[in-house]
């Protein structure tokens, strides 16, 4: 139904821009002081923006069509700029696009290492604007973590359910990859508007097809026990130019809820790092203390080790960095 709306809007798009193109330069003293505003945002905005943009003004009956022609000029310098890519299954617009330049539905990750190595730092926007408000694929018990277990890298994290249980979409974006893969069984992969992919394994039975557009908290399928899986559970990654992340840096496991609306991926020699967005962090100096960091930002002792996650008080490295503000006290909230 989405993806048909999306289709009309595009059309409407086409045949609207046809009619007002011929003018070099849309006339925008006929708009109103909103329309105004939005018109002079434009140029700033990212293609899923837009596309968001565009959706919002279809409900309008077209009665912006200068705002859609300048839109539909700003999608198409977007889109030139972007690398040439093979558009695989017939795509021409998915989400990612800037970030991945390609869209394959028959391997799990296809994304070579020179994508990764390209970008030192990536900002993700999570809120509900771009992402679709975050939905807990599944509300089991958490089971394991991501990282290194019985000898082997667990990229995900587990959570428990019974068979035919209803596994959710965490974000809006689009199918990818439904199928069967090796060790994940049963599988779903989502790209989200953003670039984050999330990846829902050892379902029993998969609800969706690659191409589908999801909202968050759709079902993609029946949680179950396929591939390399021992008992029932969900096993959920979260991964960035197929580059697994630990779910728990982005999601408050405990809560259930994402623990800010903007992160920013900060490629390490591991993987990518991640922190929130504009979070504010002090480089250890020679002689500091966590006394002394504390006291120099108008912190308690024990907000320093809570903000960073420590039990007592680390002997701190030079160069190293501490979290001083906590995520929640910067706006990205
Ligand atoms: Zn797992």
């Amino acid at each position: 139904m989405l993806l048909l709306r999306k289709i009309i809007s595009w059309l409407a798009v086409f045949v609207l821009s046809a009619n007002v193109l011929h003018a070099e330069v849309p006339d925008t003293s006929r708009l109103n002081p909103q329309q105004r505003r939005i018109a002079s945002s434009i140029e700033q905005m990212s293609e899923p923006e837009l596309i968001l943009l565009l959706d919002s003004l279809f409900d309008t009956d077209g009665k912006d069509t200068i705002l859609f022609v300048m839109i539909n000029r700003q999608l198409d310098t977007l889109r030139n700029s972007y690398p040439k890519n093979q558009f695989n299954d017939g795509f021409a617009f998915f989400p990612g696009q800037r970030f991945y330049g390609s869209w394959n539905t028959k391997m799990l990750f296809p994304y070579p290492d020179s994508l990764y190595k390209a970008d030192t730092l990536i900002e993700l926007d999570l809120s509900p604007a771009v992402s679709g408000p975050f939905v807990y694929p599944f509300n089991g018990t958490f089971t394991s973590g991501y990282g290194w277990r019985d000898s082997a890298f667990h990229r995900g994290i587990d959570i428990d359910l019974n068979r035919g249980d209803t596994v959710r979409a965490a974000f809006t974006g689009m199918v990818r990859f439904a199928g069967k893969q090796g060790g994940y069984g049963n599988v779903v992969i989502v790209r989200h508007y953003n670039g984050l992919e999330t990846v829902y394994a050892h379902l029993w039975k998969i609800k969706v097809k690659p191409g589908d557009i999801v909202t968050s908290g759709q079902l993609l399928g029946l949680g179950g026990n396929t591939g390399h899986s021992t008992g029932t559970h969900l096993h959920f990654e979260m991964r960035f130019r197929g580059v697994a992340i630990n779910p728990a840096y982005i999601i408050s496991i405990q809560e259930r809820k994402l623990h800010c609306e903007k992160i920013a991926l900060v490629r390490t020699k591991q993987g990518y790092a991640v922190r929130p967005h504009n979070v504010v962090y002090h480089i250890v100096q020679r002689g500091d203390n966590v006394t002394k960091i504390a006291q120099q930002y108008g912190r308690t002792v024990k907000d320093i080790r809570t903000f960073n996650g420590w039990d007592g008080n680390p002997r701190l490295k030079q160069g190293q960095q501490v979290r001083v503000v906590p995520p929640t006290e910067n706006g990205t909230r």
